[in-house]
């Protein structure tokens, strides 16, 4: 080797060694930059950072990453370092144009060594941007992911294979870690709309929720008072006897019917009838405490649950409800003032379900409403419907199948002569367990299931045949016989009274039926109409138990009777009570202006007797002159001539019969 060839080997080994260091450094570059960028997880950086790092490792004037959109039409300049790098990043074109078509077309790198692959034409066409443009492929393990594209070298040399080979590297080191960090980016962006998808759901899951809550509220309200309805009273009433149940504790149930409500609607109308009912709803609801429940069941009829109530506090409750009631409530500039009738029912004791529960102060109500009382707590003594009813009235049936039911006869006597002119007849039975049953326990059983009729029929038969025996005996007198209320209902009931005294061959002057005030006043026009058809065939009409039940003087003008019969309440207590003396008293007077007699029945004491010769009253019915008296007894009892009675063959014409 010459001298001459020291100085170029030198040469030769300085840039060797300038290549090795350069080499060495690109090589940390590269591990350093593969290592952060193998760390780093937000996309954007992860491009920024090889844009500027590709722009460095290739000494470009300007360094950008193109990337496929998913749908591989256009691409994306996502990042850009250098020359025009602010006009170049993030703009998109389409996928047809420019290099980065072509790379993607073919999938390999462009740079000028492809010129020698490509047909003249293509050649002619890209042969400038060929000499100033590196763009390397970047592909992901899954797929194709887009490019690094360098743009004019520094030193304005065009890139050569060392660029080529040194980007192309590149490309495939930092291709996973965008690839990961696009995943990554992909997989927080479907984090993000799951998310959101989320909170949508969410949303929605409320509103139905709501409109859910709402749909079960009107469900469970009476939209009128907004109190719950009836199913929701029956859900309390479920859990208020669970809990009552597990606590051994009682629990009460009131139910409300509202007086005369009907009439309120049927004369006002029904806008001011749906105020009232809401007026009425407020009240009671100031009167109850937070675990009471208040209801409208339907109607004028409202309940309310009292959880852990006894008896004690269930009156309470109803007091207090009667209270708000006594202050009139404002409507449309009128006010008004409106009763109700309470029924109360007591767990355990009155029913151990919601449905016994509800019977049982259906069953009071009832009987408050019937008695005119403001409340009343279930009896079973007087439920007609409760099992040892039932037994009653299955054997009460089979009494009247039998004929067993009888008769006694108390007399009625004439003040004005001393003389027993009539006799009534009260129904007898005797039962085979029981004993003697009274007929106010069994005559409203009979009502109630309409035996009532077949009975009637033969208490008529047994009392006129009886009274055609005492005739025959030679005694003038009359048989008064008791009607209900459901007798004056029923069209067949004269034709059959007449075959009745027909059979018995007894004259219709001596036949006397009584029926209540209350019975008459429950439908004065019907039973105008059917006592009239009655006093057309002769026989004598009654009003019972008079001064009990509201008759309006027009109508007892109007009624075809000949007697009224003083209730005994106002008889037995007149020598103490002034009132009732009075009431007595007047009732006399009136019954005489109309032109009726008058009897007073309960007459228990000589003083009473005395007092009702003295008011002018026309006969007396009571135990001082006597008691009830089987059939025999008491034809023993005429027999006997304690009291006259006139005979039938003696002054035929003097009689008179009441
Ligand atoms: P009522 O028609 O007012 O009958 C009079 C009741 O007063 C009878 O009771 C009689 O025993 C009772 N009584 C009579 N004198 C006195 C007295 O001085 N003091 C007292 N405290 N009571 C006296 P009874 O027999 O228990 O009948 C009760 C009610 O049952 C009757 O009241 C009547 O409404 C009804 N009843 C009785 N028999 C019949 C019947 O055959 N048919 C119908 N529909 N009802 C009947
Ligand atoms: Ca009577
Ligand atoms: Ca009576």
């Amino acid at each position: 080797m010459g001298r001459k060839g020291v100085p170029a080997a030198q040469e030769q080994l300085r840039e060797l060694q300038d290549r090795l260091r350069q080499r060495e450094a690109e090589i940390a570059m590269l591990s350093e930059l593969t290592e952060v960028i193998g760390s780093e997880y937000n996309l954007q950086k992860v491009f920024d950072l090889v844009a500027v790092r590709a722009r460095e490792l290739l000494h470009a004037e300007t360094a950008t990453i193109p990337v496929l959109s998913p749908d591989q039409k256009t691409y994306c300049y996502r990042a850009a370092d250098g020359k025009n790098a602010d006009e170049l990043r993030f703009a998109e074109l389409p996928i047809e144009t420019g290099i980065c078509g072509w790379v993607f077309r073919h999938r390999k790198a462009w740079w000028k060594g492809v010129l020698d692959q490509l047909e003249a034409s293509e050649r002619n066409k890209w042969e400038k941007e060929a000499g100033t443009v590196l763009l390397v492929p970047l592909v992901g393990k899954r797929q194709f992911l887009g490019g690094i594209a360098c743009i004019n070298k520094v030193d304005g040399a065009s890139f050569d294979t060392q660029d080529y080979d040194l980007l192309n590297l590149f490309a495939g080191q930092v291709s996973i870690a965008i690839e990961n960090a696009m995943f990554f980016e992909e997989l927080t962006e479907a984090r993000h709309k799951a998310e959101a998808y989320k909170e949508k759901l969410i949303e929605s899951n409320q509103k139905l929720t709501r409109s859910n809550e709402e749909l079960q509220h009107y469900a469970v309200h009476d939209p009128l008072t907004a109190l719950p309805n009836r199913t929701l009273i029956l859900d309390r009433l479920q859990q208020g006897i669970l809990t009552a149940r597990r606590d051994q504790k009682p629990m009460a149930l009131i139910m409300i019917d509202l007086d005369h409500f009907k009439e309120v609607n049927d004369t006002l109308g029904h806008s001011v009838g749906d105020d009232l009912l809401i007026s009425v709803g407020k009240c009671f609801q100031s009167a109850l405490r937070e675990p009471d429940t208040l209801g409208r069941l339907g109607g004028d009829e409202f309940a309310v649950v009292l959880p852990q109530a006894n008896r004690e506090a269930a009156l309470t409750v109803a007091r207090k409800l009667q209270l708000t009631l006594q202050q009139p409530v404002e409507i449309d500039h009128n006010s008004f003032s409106i009763g109700a009738s309470m029924g109360i029912a007591v767990y355990p004791e009155h029913g151990s379900d919601p449905s016994a529960l509800l019977r049982s102060a259906d069953v009071a109500m009832y009987m408050a409403k019937r008695n005119r009382d403001e409340y009343v707590i279930y009896d079973p003594d007087t439920d007609i419907n409760n099992p040892n009813r039932l037994e009653l009235l299955r054997d009460l049936r089979a009494a009247i199948q039998e004929h067993e039911i009888g008769l006694a006869f108390q007399p009625k006597l004439d003040l004005r002569n001393q003389v027993i002119t009539g006799v009534e007849a009260l129904a007898r039975w005797t039962h085979p367990a029981r004993g003697v049953i009274p007929p106010g326990d069994f005559i409203p059983v009979l009502e109630h299931t309409g035996l009532i009729k077949q009975f009637t029929l033969q208490i008529l038969e047994k009392a006129v045949q009886y009274c055609k025996t005492c005739q025959q005996r030679g005694y003038r007198i009359s048989v008064a016989v008791n009607l209900s209320m459901h007798n004056l209902r029923d069209e067949n009931l004269p034709g059959q009274i007449t075959a009745i005294l027909q059979r018995h061959a007894l004259d219709r002057k001596y036949l006397m039926l009584e029926i209540t005030e209350s019975a008459i006043m429950n439908d004065p026009e019907r039973s105008l109409d059917i006592l009239t058809r009655l006093d057309d065939m002769g026989v004598q009409l009654s009003v019972d138990d008079f001064g009990t039940g509201y008759s309006s003087l027009s109508y007892l003008k109007r009624l075809p009777v000949q007697q009224l019969k003083i209730d005994r309440s106002f008889v037995s207590d007149m020598m103490n009570d002034k009132d009732d003396a009075m009431i007595v008293h007047s009732t006399i007077d009136l019954a005489h202006n109309l032109g009726l007699h008058t009897v007073a029945e309960g007459v228990e004491t000589e003083q009473v007797l005395d007092e009702l010769k003295t008011m002018q009253c026309d006969i007396a019915q009571g135990y001082l002159i006597s008691r009830p008296l089987s059939p025999d007894d008491f034809l023993s009892y005429l027999d006997s001539g304690e009291w006259k009675v006139n005979r039938i063959e003696e002054d035929a014409d003097s009689c008179s019969n009441y």
